[in-house]
């Protein structure tokens, strides 16, 4: 199917259903006024002049219309182009250009952010960029009216030209390890993605799902919106960017039965001092992705959550994203050692860097993963296509895993965050799981920093639990004594206040290593 078709099918079988609530702007649509508000706009683009294949870009914090520009976008076969709403204008222009936009939806302002003093400023740069449109402003009422001169005909006209399989969507990778990549998806890649995420967690069209990451990035979009419209399920959105107590309200307001957040929007909620005062008896599954989730943080989850059947989901931009996932029944073993197994219909092997020979279960390799998820390419990049995806097919993700005997996956890290200290290699994450046991210690991560004698060495950096009451290098040191071998313990320690994030939650080792390193 296509996403438009797949649309008018939830919006047939469930009319009266709940799609969509926007708490903050107090706004709630059935999937009947849904699909009526996505056909309104979808309209007003081929009004306006937009065709198949061209960019329009989505530069804009969560909110209703972001999910209207997303399903009309995609029923009048125009590719959306999904831009960070951390970017600021030097970004901006990059991604803008890069895409070819040339009609950009935008926020006006959030948080001290002017986003239309920013597009004024990189307007006058991009000739192709005809129109911005602020979401919430009267140009935006303007914008959807222009669709009322347009016959329903001619959109069904323009939804015969298109095909499963263009592209649809440029999503740009988080940049946690350098500049964000545009991978370029399908209709097929990122709605079947959206659909088998959803069964995997089993949802129906009772099911609520608070989602609190950003829009911008599969996580929101596919594993969010995609996975609730595809079974009738309704997105509930908590409030523009992430806010664990708008998160937990929303979830007991609204009656979610669901909850999204990489583990450290979760360990954010555990952490709220009114956390206990929360109704949250309505939750059943959610789902935890984008980095590993510390099994005490999982545990709590679990118990104090009520998340019994939470789902952990691996997966990247360029894979629609989700290749492994935790199923509802798994134990907490496998929900907190593993990342699940593959998908339905696609598949995974874990490879030799250096020889790319399929290694033995049990063999810590390159994860790769093919089948129907994995991205056309990066956008007017064949090269870097070309080093991604090998002439099988096979994604390369770059992460290091290993495939158990049962077909669950462990992810050891990032190829690139592997430190080889003195020849020994040391995998950061290991340290990590074993260091947020200590009672000082809220969240640690771990990197390699430049070392004369050993080529590397173990820093840790910590946000201590009281700020009062920091851990010292020592005290770190006498707890890994005897419990970690000597090559492992960390001989730095930085404290801070807070990690370098991505918009998508995730923490910037790059960052860590640039600004600790010396
Ligand atoms: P960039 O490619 O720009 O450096 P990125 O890889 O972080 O950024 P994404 O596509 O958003 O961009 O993230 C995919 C990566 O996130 C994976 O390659 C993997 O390293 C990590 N990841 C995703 N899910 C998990 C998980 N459940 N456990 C551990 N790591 C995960
Ligand atoms: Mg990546």
């Amino acid at each position: 199917d296509t996403i438009g078709a797949n649309l008018a099918r939830t919006a047939a079988m469930w009319p009266e259903r709940e799609a969509l609530v926007d708490v903050p702007a107090g706004l709630r649509w059935t999937y009947a006024e849904f699909a009526a508000d996505v056909e309104r706009l979808a309209c007003a683009l081929l009004a306006s002049g937009v065709a198949k294949g061209d960019r329009v870009g989505v530069w804009a914090v969560n909110r209703a219309e972001w999910v209207l520009v997303q399903y009309a976008t995609a029923q009048v076969g125009a590719i959306m182009v999904n831009v960070n709403p951390a970017y600021r204008t030097h970004e901006v222009e990059y991604v803008l250009r890069q895409a070819g936009v040339s009609l950009l939806f935008a926020s006006t302002e959030h948080k001290g952010s002017d986003y239309r003093a920013m597009v004024d400023e990189v307007r006058p740069k991009l000739p192709e960029l005809r129109r911005t449109v602020y979401f919430g402003e009267p140009g935006w009422e303007e914008f959807t009216a222009l669709g009322a001169d347009v016959s329903a005909q001619r959109l069904r006209a323009r939804e015969a030209e298109l095909s499963c399989d263009d592209p649809i969507n440029i999503q740009y990778t988080s940049g946690t390890t350098g500049f964000p990549k545009g991978a370029t998806l399908s209709h097929h890649n990122i709605l079947n993605n959206g659909f088998f995420v959803g069964e995997l967690v089993a949802y129906t069209e009772q099911d609520r799902i608070c989602v609190p990451v950003p829009f911008y990035h599969c996580f929101g979009m596919v594993m969010g919106n995609l996975a609730a419209t595809s079974h009738g399920a309704c997105i509930v959105i908590p409030a523009p960017s992430f806010e664990p107590g708008a998160s937990l309200e929303a979830v007991q307001r609204e009656r979610c039965t669901s909850l999204y957040g990489v583990p450290t929007m979760f360990i954010a909620e555990l952490n709220l001092p009114e956390f206990a005062e929360y109704d949250l008896s309505t939750l059943r599954t959610g789902i935890m992705a984008g980095s590993p989730c510390p099994v005490e943080v999982m545990k709590r989850v679990v118990a104090e959550m009520h998340m019994a059947e939470v789902s952990i989901c691996y997966g990247m931009t360029e894979t629609s994203p989700v290749s492994l996932q935790t199923r509802v029944e798994d134990d907490l073993e496998h929900r907190t050692g593993t990342v699940g197994r593959v998908l339905p219909h696609l598949e995974v092997k874990v490879v030799d860097p250096a020889t790319g020979v399929t290694l033995p279960r049990g063999e810590a390799g390159e994860l790769c993963t093919r089948g129907y998820s994995v991205m056309l390419g990066y956008w007017e990049e064949p090269e870097k296509s070309a080093e991604a995806i090998d002439t099988g097919r096979w994604m390369h993700t770059g992460d290091l895993a290993v495939m158990r005997e049962d077909g669950y996956v462990e992810i050891v890290g990032r190829i690139k965050d592997m430190i080889i200290r003195g020849g020994e290699n040391i995998y950061p994450r290991e340290i990590e799981e074993f260091l947020y046991a200590h009672p000082k210690i809220r969240d640690v991560q771990v990197v390699g920093v430049p070392h004369e004698r050993y080529g590397e060495e173990v820093l840790a950096c910590v946000i201590p639990l009281d700020p009062a009451d920091p851990l010292t290098l020592d005290e770190l040191r006498a707890f890994c004594r005897d419990r970690l071998a000597h090559y492992k313990i960390p001989s730095r320690l930085q404290l801070l206040d807070a990690f370098p994030m991505t918009v998508s939650g995730k923490i910037r080792k790059v960052e860590l290593r640039r600004s600790h390193g010396s």
